[in-house]
């Protein structure tokens, strides 16, 4: 799991509890709160 504030790299990612889908572009980006439903963790697409 990742959590808001985090750099975890490039990649997409989803919220944990709704699904939207979040695109990380680069290593210094940092995670969101999410857009829809402000949770604040999330998971890798490759993961789950
Ligand atoms: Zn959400």
């Amino acid at each position: 799991m990742y959590h808001t504030g985090e750099k975890p790299g490039a990649g997409t990612y989803y919220c944990d509890e709704c699904y939207h889908e979040i695109t990380i572009a680069g290593d210094q980006d940092v995670l969101p709160v999410c857009p829809i439903c402000s949770a604040t963790t999330f998971y890798k697409a490759s993961e789950h």
